[in-house]
């Protein structure tokens, strides 16, 4: 039997991230990721603090964080352009407690950061982006699915506890008792309604290694009762799957193990048989183990930045985003799918939500009894000429009690924007949190501002 990595050793007594011995250690990139000193975040805070408060210009204002975006670039995003405020040192991790399974930490801490540091306590973020560089900050403000969504939802699900800080320069902890609406209010918008300085969120148990098991389908219906079968028996830690084709559809499965075969970490066939990996490598599959799966095809492309933006058609871009449709309603709507669009492959995550979004307007879940969703991500679907077919999607979707992620391309009128999107949420917290509106509104921001509209 091939041994655990070695450093995955569990410990049970260290309650703060004190390992390192008063001494910040450095994540993969270069950058610190562990904060010894309890000041150093407050003194971090002050100066967001005094920066925007100081501030007299009325232009938009964004985030300047480390890590590169993973949003799709947009050829004439004139966001580029907006005023920065400097957030490129939070990125510590504050503290895991390995009693209670939590950790605290800065916005700007990568996913692959925040791995290294929770599995040599046995445990690991709930929901882990497949892009390394993914920040915990914009997995929050821009969503994020991975295959234990059907489980946890999305990252934000698993959080306890947010530190904000208003564009007027107020420091703000919300959490579901203590300011419940800008709490939840905080996913999805964008980073419109403040600035996410600290978070605070789950961890769960992990192992060494992920056992992942390919099964082929040949039917939409068996596929996703399977899922739907995983998920009531909750008898796998891992779910997603991919449709190559209406008539050839693979279910992957992971669960967590202590042990593997000496053969392990050999990647299984293109999405046959089994396989065992690390539980890292399975985190971050995108690296080229295991099964491709959603957003596989821009990954590497979005990494080469400004230069791909000018390669962008822009009035014609290709087709990649996530939608996500309610599982009962995936048939009918994938029928639609393969009669307008029918690009392949289709990534189909399962995710259930915590709760019914806050930030969602109330029609977009009337009839709708489900608890679990699919998402379903298409990447690269190049757009014949007179054919917009975000705006199809976007159409489409109002009748299938749908929702699109808002990272991608969009090209709603405002009214219907919100229509999907909650105005009078966002509203009320938009007057306590960015009364001047410097932060853009979340329309103007992701519908307009990105799309180069004035
Ligand atoms: C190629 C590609 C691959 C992807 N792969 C996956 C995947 O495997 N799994 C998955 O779940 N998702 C994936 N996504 C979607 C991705 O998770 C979201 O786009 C996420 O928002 C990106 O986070 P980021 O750290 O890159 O933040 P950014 O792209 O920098 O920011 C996203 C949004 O969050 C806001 N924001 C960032 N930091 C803060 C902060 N501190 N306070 C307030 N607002 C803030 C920004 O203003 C921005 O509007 C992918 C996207 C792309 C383009």
């Amino acid at each position: 039997m091939a041994s655990p990595p070695a450093r995955f050793v569990a410990t049970s007594d260290l309650v703060s991230v004190r390992a390192s011995g008063g001494v910040p250690r450095r994540g993969r990139a270069g950058r610190r990721t562990v904060c010894s000193d309890p000041f150093e975040h407050d003194r971090k805070v002050a100066r967001v603090v005094h920066d925007l408060r100081a501030r007299r210009s009325i232009r938009p204002l964004v985030r300047q964080k480390r890590a590169a975006s993973h949003m799709v670039a947009r050829p004439h995003d004139r966001r580029r352009t907006d005023d920065k405020l400097d957030i490129r040192d939070l990125n510590a991790i504050l503290a895991i407690d390995p009693a209670a399974r939590t950790c605290v930490a800065e916005p700007g801490v990568t996913f692959v950061d925040l791995v290294a540091a929770t599995l040599p306590y046995g445990l690991a973020p709930a929901v882990v982006p497949e892009l390394e560089t993914i920040t915990i900050g914009g997995a929050v403000a821009g969503g994020s699915i991975e295959s234990t969504s059907f489980r946890h939802g999305g990252f934000h699900d698993t959080c306890l506890a947010y530190e904000v800080v208003t564009a007027t320069g107020e420091v703000l902890t919300c959490t579901p008792d203590d300011d419940p609406l800008i709490f939840e209010m905080m996913h999805g918008t964008f980073g419109t309604l403040g600035v996410l300085t600290k978070l605070t969120f789950r961890l769960i148990p992990a192992r060494p290694w992920v056992h992942v098991v390919h099964q082929r389908f040949d039917q939409l219906d068996a596929f996703l009762a399977a899922m739907r079968a995983h998920q009531r028996a909750d008898d796998v830690d891992f779910m997603d799957g991919m449709i190559h084709a209406p008539d050839e559809l693979v279910l992957t499965v992971g669960r967590f193990v202590d042990e593997a075969p000496a053969s392990a970490g050999a990647p299984a066939g293109r999405d046959t048989g089994e396989a065992y990996l690390t539980t890292e490598a399975y985190y971050f599959r995108d690296r080229g183990v295991g099964h491709g799966k959603r957003w596989f095809r821009v990954g590497a492309l979005r990494r080469i930045g400004q230069w791909f933006q000018r390669l962008v058609r822009a009035d014609r871009p290709d087709l990649t985003l996530d939608v996500m449709v309610p599982l009962s309603r995936a048939p009918t709507f994938l029928a639609w799918y393969q009669r307008t669009i029918g690009h392949y492959p289709v990534g189909c995550t399962p995710y259930r939500p915590g709760h019914r979004y806050e930030w969602l307007a109330p029609a977009v879940f009337a009839g709708v009894t489900d608890d679990l969703y699919v998402d379903l991500a298409v990447a690269g679907a190049a757009q014949p000429a007179g054919r917009n077919y975000y705006r199809e999607l976007e159409r489409a979707l109002a009748g299938f009690g749908g929702v699109k992620t808002l990272g991608s391309h969009n090209y709603y009128d405002e009214h219907e924007f919100w229509r999907t999107w909650n105005q009078p949420n966002y509203a009320r917290v938009k007057r306590r949190t960015d009364p001047h509106n410097v932060l853009r509104d979340l329309y103007d921001k992701t519908c307009r501002a990105s799309q180069g509209r004035a």
